[in-house]
């Protein structure tokens, strides 16, 4: 059993026994990893408060292989995301986008792009003083192209013409002209288009500097919402999305 350090953050975690807690995280070098941390919530000492979700660690434990759930050595803050937590809007995109990985990254492998997407969302989220919810798309669009998914926004995939507003298709899971809709109803307008592609190409301050109408959120949030949950179905019932959608409606 080797002792392993890594910067990760803490996706879920639980009580476990009278004094222990198990904590699900998203490592640096490991990729996902289930860990014990026994007694940490015993006597006086903070160790539990380490295990909470949304934190960024730098994590010691032990791993050996051949077990599916390490154990907890010991950690230190490598930032307090104090903002995000103290806000209850920020907290509900923070718990939204901890789900999103836990439930959409499966297997393994580290995928160090991914967890920097994940740290780098997590901190422009915890120092914003405005625009959350296009933050949280633009986390959802770098993550379905880190994943594969990465949607066409030029072309329709039928006939190739150049897509200038477009039509979601259900059936195909992505945009197409008007032309070659089959079954679909959410339009999308030029408009959205050259937003989507800002968020697909842009960083995320290009993001945080989107100039948005009111109807702009609906048609970008809800195509990033119905591309997700076509295209990764591990993430089509995630409680989250479904707790922002009521706290923040
Ligand atoms: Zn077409």
């Amino acid at each position: 059993m080797a002792l392993e350090i890594t910067d990760t953050i803490i996706l879920k975690s639980f009580p476990y026994g009278e004094t222990s807690k198990i904590a699900r995280c998203y490592t640096r070098d490991f990729g996902k990893v289930s860990l014990i941390g026994k007694g940490v919530r015993k006597g006086k000492t903070l160790r539990s408060g380490y295990l909470e979700p949304l934190n960024h660690l730098s994590l010691s434990f032990y791993k050996n292989p051949r077990r599916e759930l390490q154990i907890f050595s010991k950690a230190e803050f490598k930032n307090v995301l104090s903002a995000l937590k103290g806000d209850v809007k920020k907290i509900t995109y923070g718990f939204a986008i901890v789900e999103l990985v836990d439930k959409g990254v499966t297997g393994e492998e580290p995928h160090e792009e991914l967890f920097d997407l994940l740290v780098d969302t997590l901190n422009a989220i915890n120092s914003a003083t405005g625009n959350i919810n296009v933050i949280f798309w633009y986390f959802e669009m770098k993550f379905l192209s880190l994943l594969g998914f990465r949607p066409n926004l030029s072309t329709c995939p039928d006939c190739e013409s150049i897509l200038d507003g477009a039509v979601f298709s259900h059936e195909r899971g992505e945009l197409v002209c008007s032309n070659c809709l089959i079954n679909g109803e959410r339009k999308v307008s030029s408009r959205t288009i050259t937003f989507l592609k800002t968020l697909k190409h842009g960083s995320v301050i290009d993001a945080i500097n989107l100039k948005l109408k009111p109807g702009d959120r609906s048609e970008i949030g809800g195509f990033l919402d119905r591309y997700l949950r076509h295209h990764i179905d591990t993430i089509r019932n995630i409680k989250s999305l479904k707790i922002m959608e009521r706290v923040l409606a």
